[in-house]
């Protein structure tokens, strides 16, 4: 028997203020990285323009330096599933489905985005793939706004996964090691939110709770392995996966995708 503890932190309307302009910062940050990221561009390029544009916001990178993660992006090709590292050696090709994933701290507050990235043409599965995930990613922030608990988040996602798998005629796999997070002060905070399971458990959910949604799956195996460099975790069977995340609040209004582009409105 253990206790269950609720510890979502309930941020102030000024606090999720706070934490979207941290959002914007990593917005911004992830469009200048996609319009750059073409064949004969390096991973490290791509790093490098990333903390240059997180520095210039007067934010800091929260990736550098997290538990050493040496870089203030990752940057996850092909099999790689998160937490790749960008080098200046890894330089994209034609065809290659590329993860992005970056935080960054402005004011205190964190803001975690990931996208997936098509360099140059790649094959229609991989768009497919990176499309179900992102499907799946807008289907957990949907749920947000109904959710009564937290797995209902994770529910949703698995749903939509599988619902963009009979669609495509296809198998994805879904990586149950990684998932989404409560953020704030800090990038990791409780809970852990996992990308599948049943609905109706975990802690209730109210307005002002934040929480990183962030589903990745693969073309094939649900298996996750980390590299010997203690960071990249790619998929078992050298299948491609894909990643995309949001941080998005829980309002009286529904959600509140705080790492959303800026509509200029
Ligand atoms: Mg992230
Ligand atoms: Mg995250």
């Amino acid at each position: 028997m253990f206790r269950r503890r609720n510890t979502i932190e309930v941020k102030t309307r000024g606090e999720l203020d706070a934490m979207r302009r941290a959002g914007l910062v990593v917005a911004r940050t992830l469009d200048l990285v996609r319009r750059s990221a073409v064949p004969g561009a390096s991973t490290g390029e791509l790093n490098e323009l990333a903390e240059q544009t997180i520095r210039d916001a007067d934010a800091v990178p929260s990736f550098k330096g997290y538990h050493g993660f040496p870089a203030s992006i990752c940057a996850s090709v092909n099999e790689q599933i998160v937490h790749g590292i960008p080098t200046r050696d890894r330089v994209l090709n034609d065809g290659d489905l590329l993860s992005v994933d970056c935080g960054a701290i402005l004011d205190g507050w964190h803001g975690d985005s990931a996208v997936t990235i098509e360099i140059g043409t790649v094959p229609d599965r991989d768009r497919a793939l990176s499309e179900a995930t992102r499907a799946a990613m807008e289907a957990g922030v949907a749920a947000i706004g109904s959710a009564a608990r937290l797995t209902d988040i994770s529910h949703a996602i698995e749903t939509a996964a599988q619902r963009s798998a009979a669609e495509h005629g296809v198998e994805y796999g879904m990586i149950a090691e990684y998932g989404g997070h409560g953020i704030g002060r800090e990038m990791h905070m409780e809970p852990f939110l996992p990308n599948l399971g049943r609905p109706g458990r975990g802690p209730k959910l109210t307005s002002g709770m934040a929480l990183a949604i962030e589903p990745m799956l693969t073309a094939g195996s649900s298996e996750a392995v980390e590299l010997d460099d203690g960071w990249t975790v790619v998929t078992a069977d050298g299948s491609r996966a894909a990643h995309w995340e949001h941080t998005v609040a829980i309002t009286d209004d529904g959600p509140w995708v705080l790492t959303a582009p800026d509509d200029n409105s």
